[in-house]
């Protein structure tokens, strides 16, 4: 599998924020959101070549039981169900980080954490922005996903104006337990987040949704595997 990095950190996002996890971080991801943080993983030639058992290898060297399978865009990435298979026999807790654009059935994931991308990630370069439109939200695959696997589902905001898209997408999906949505600041540096939390705490409040955190931002300003 094309890996960009393997590292030890703690989850930074979502309901099991704060729990020490290895990252499996696959490359390649065709949305190229405006805001992403990992641009580093779009070409899926990053990074090198593993084996599974070179992953698996890698992961059991950290402490702990969670691992995190993130990306880039891990369900367009046909070994997937291999190593989930692998890392479920080393018995660990897995979690895959997905934006939803794909479906794969019969994963053994303890936690599907499915981020859907608003049209507030669309980026500015328009052949870019046509391929990003035409596959960041694909309905279809979203409730499958949601009906097939224990979820999360995590919103991206970068204003309180996106909170009538959000409200409509997940009237669209259908099939979503709004238990299970988190809404978090779209933040790339420390600053941001600490400026922009207080106003998703408050739609957080209005609409009964939960706040995300995101540690990797309040702790490391989104330094590169950390
Ligand atoms: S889906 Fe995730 S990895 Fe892909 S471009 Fe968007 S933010 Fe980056």
């Amino acid at each position: 599998m094309r890996i960009s990095e393997i590292f030890y950190s703690l989850q930074g996002e979502g309901f099991l924020v704060g729990i020490p996890s290895v990252f499996v971080r696959l490359a390649g991801c065709p949305l190229r959101c405006k805001w992403c943080d990992t641009k580093y993983t779009w070409d899926n030639k990053a990074g090198r070549q593993y084996s599974i058992d070179e992953i698996s290898k890698t992961v059991q060297q950290a402490q702990g039981k969670f691992i995190v399978i993130t990306g880039g865009e891990p369900m367009i990435d046909p070994d997937l169900p291999q190593l989930v298979r692998k890392l479920k026999d080393l018995d660990k807790h897995i979690t895959i980080e997905t934006a939803g654009i794909g479906f794969i059935p019969d994963l053994d994931c303890d936690l599907m954490s499915i981020s859907p991308k608003l049209s507030n990630s669309t980026p500015a370069d328009p052949r870019r922005a046509a391929i990003h439109e035409n596959s960041r939200l694909d309905l279809a695959v979203l409730h499958e996903l949601l009906d097939n696997y224990k979820y999360q589902l995590k919103f991206v905001l970068d204003s309180k104006d996106d909170l009538p898209e959000i409200e409509e997408t997940i009237k669209k999906i259908g099939n979503v337990d709004l238990e299970k949505v988190m809404l978090m600041p779209q933040a790339a540096t420390r600053d941001e987040l600490l400026a922009k939390s207080p106003m998703v705490a408050e739609l957080c409040k209005h609409t009964g949704f939960t706040f995300s955190q995101r540690l990797q931002v309040l702790l490391w300003n989104n330094k590169r595997g950390r």
